[in-house]
């Protein structure tokens, strides 16, 4: 690997996200901002470091501080301070994104309210992840981070999410997954395709897929460890009429075949894809 860039950064506060499993997916700006930032700042200071020295980045005198859910409001002056002289100052949280189901969000908040400039080097977050590879569709999503711990809490949860028009997707630990989905088809139904997304990018990622009864039985009868995200897709919405599909495969007809229109137009409106491709040949022998 080359040397990262070492020039001075401008001021204010660099999100990174790091890898949520394979070291490798860091990216070179991130390392360049690791590099040269006056001050690095990390969810936890040991995965930091340790990630730095995989990439042969060294702290050398800079401060690395602690920033978490327990310390921040403590801390958060000191790097409002930094921010304030005129210093570049990195965040990043333990794996993936900051913010995204992780700390960050009162020290954007408080860099923002203060006037300073917020820098993101993207990268690796395992709602992306797992929706590449999840199979489901990707036009609309909505990610709900992690449910209630409570069985009845998470029914409600859940029940609140059961007409949003697109694919959810959850963080959930490996001891509860089987619950959650067992409690997940009882509230959306079991026929809804889901798919369960362990430990991306690390050795032993596994992608389950299923209709939601199925992978909760699945689930249920294995004792499962590591990372997981659930993904379920959308229902069958009793609020698209006929001439809403017919409109659409019109439109995909124009500069698709009928296979191609019926996919797409299945995966757009989370529909049966045999129910749309009969459709679809109906139209297309009528043009
Ligand atoms: N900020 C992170 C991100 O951008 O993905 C998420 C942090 S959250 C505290 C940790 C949760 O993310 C885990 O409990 C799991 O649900 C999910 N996760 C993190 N790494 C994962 C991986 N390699 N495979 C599957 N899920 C992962």
């Amino acid at each position: 690997m080359g040397n990262p860039i070492k020039s001075k950064l401008p001021p204010g506060l660099y999100l990174i996200a790091t890898p949520i499993g394979t070291a490798r997916d860091i990216t070179l700006r991130a390392l360049d901002i690791l590099s040269s930032a006056d001050v690095l700042v990390a969810e936890d200071t040991r995965s930091l470091r340790k990630l730095m020295e995989i990439h042969g980045v060294a702290p050398g005198e800079r401060p690395l501080v602690a920033y978490h859910d327990h310390n921040g409001d403590k801390v958060r002056p000191r790097l409002l301070a930094a921010l304030d002289a005129g210093q570049s100052v990195v965040y990043a949280s333990e794996a993936g994104t900051p913010m995204v189901a992780d700390p960050g969000f009162d020290l954007t908040r408080a860099a923002v309210e203060a006037g300073h400039a917020l820098v993101s080097a993207p990268g690796p977050s395992a709602v992306i992840a797992a929706l590449t590879v999840a199979g489901l569709p990707t036009d609309q999503f909505h990610f709900a981070g992690f449910l209630p711990n409570s069985a009845s809490r998470r029914k409600t949860a859940l029940r609140a999410l059961s007409g949003v028009p697109g694919t959810l997707v959850f963080y959930e630990s490996p001891k509860r997954v089987a619950a959650m989905l067992k409690d997940a088809a009882e509230v959306l139904g079991g026929d809804r395709q889901a798919v369960l997304a362990r430990e991306l990018t690390k050795k032993f990622e596994e992608v389950l897929r299923g209709p939601l009864a199925g992978l909760a039985v699945q689930c249920a009868s294995r004792s499962l460890k590591g990372e997981c995200v659930v993904l379920i897709g959308r229902g069958d919405s009793p609020s698209v009429s006929e001439a809403d599909i017919e409109e659409k495969l019109l439109q995909a007809l124009e500069t698709l075949s009928v296979r191609d229109a019926a996919d797409r137009v299945s995966a757009e409106l989370g529909m049966k894809r045999r129910q749309v491709y009969q459709l679809a040949l109906k139209l297309e022998a009528g043009k």
